[in-house]
């Protein structure tokens, strides 16, 4: 797909499951289990989905997903089922090397956005997967990962950052900047500190890489809210404003969890802005049937 001066793939690295009721917060499970049945640990499928973008001479990554690192006991927590080679198998399909890859835009440090940006090599060790990329992220985004709460300190992998650290270029943002012409993060601080989103485009030739501020197709009706939020009303506040903007101008809304629906418009339905019709990038049928699949 193009957008702008970018040619743009999704790249779908897997799923895996987390509970259900955690990914709605209050709103109840009679009303989200329709679109998202839970499995017999109340756990429903989420897909792991990146994107690449070439153009400019760059090749910019948004998030990377799980990688390979998962121990048996993880993976039977999480259910992680990764397709051939994840992200970087994916790229391979596209004739592009993991060497390629210019930057990697982090939209924020929860694993399951930016643990693949470490790979397991064949003697076990953690080395990084795109070695020569710069990683773009929100300084506030690492500095509370770097030390976060006893509360939501499951949600990184700590060790992982001395590795950055030591390997890799970090690029620390303050706030909104553009990564690339045409490429710009907007700092959404809801979800966790720093997160930001990525528009890509201008006008109604914009595509928005929602992350975990709109994670599913279910997540653009307003109270839901995951109960992994730092601050929920922020989230709230941050989907509005989006929402109105993306409805205005016909933006396409890319999700980055959602099993079922890749990406779509929106649409007005009795006053609510709610999902229009699916946009499939790329992969056409694959994005559309990935529960059957996995
Ligand atoms: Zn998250």
């Amino acid at each position: 797909m193009r957008v702008g001066q970018w040619q743009a793939w999704s790249l779908l690295e897997g799923s895996f499951l987390l509970d259900g009721g955690s990914m709605f917060g209050i709103v109840p499970q009679s009303l989200w289990a329709r679109a998202h049945p839970p499995d017999e640990k109340n756990r429903i499928v989420m897909a792991l989905r990146a994107m690449l973008l070439v153009g400019e001479g760059r090749k910019i990554l948004i998030d990377c997903g799980i990688g390979n690192r998962f121990d048996e006991k993880q993976q039977a927590i999480y259910g992680h089922r990764r397709r051939p080679g994840g992200v970087t198998g994916a790229l391979a399909r596209l004739g592009i090397g993991a060497d390629e890859i210019t930057d990697v835009v982090a939209t924020h440090l929860h694993f399951d956005h930016m643990a693949g940006l470490l790979n397991r090599d064949e003697a076990g060790a953690l080395v990084p997967a795109f070695a020569r990329a710069t990683v773009h992220m929100q300084q506030a985004s690492w500095d509370w990962a770097r030390s976060p709460s006893s509360w939501d300190q499951g949600s990184f992998f700590g060790g992982d950052f001395e590795i950055w650290e030591r390997h890799l270029r970090l690029r620390l943002l303050a706030g909104d900047t553009v990564i690339a012409p045409g490429i710009r993060v907007r700092e959404t601080s809801g979800h966790t500190p720093g997160m930001q989103i990525v528009l890509i485009g201008e006008g109604a030739d914009t595509l928005v890489f929602c992350a975990d501020l709109i994670p599913t197709a279910a997540h653009l009706r307003l109270p839901y809210i995951m109960a992994y939020d730092h601050q929920p009303l922020t989230t709230l506040e941050d989907k509005k404003v989006l929402l109105a903007q993306a409805l205005e101008e016909n933006w396409l809304l890319v999700f980055e969890h959602d099993p079922v629906m890749a990406a779509c418009r929106l649409a007005e339905k009795k006053g609510k802005v709610v999902a229009g019709e699916a946009v499939c990038i790329n992969l056409p049928g694959r994005h559309k049937h990935l529960r059957a699949e996995l």
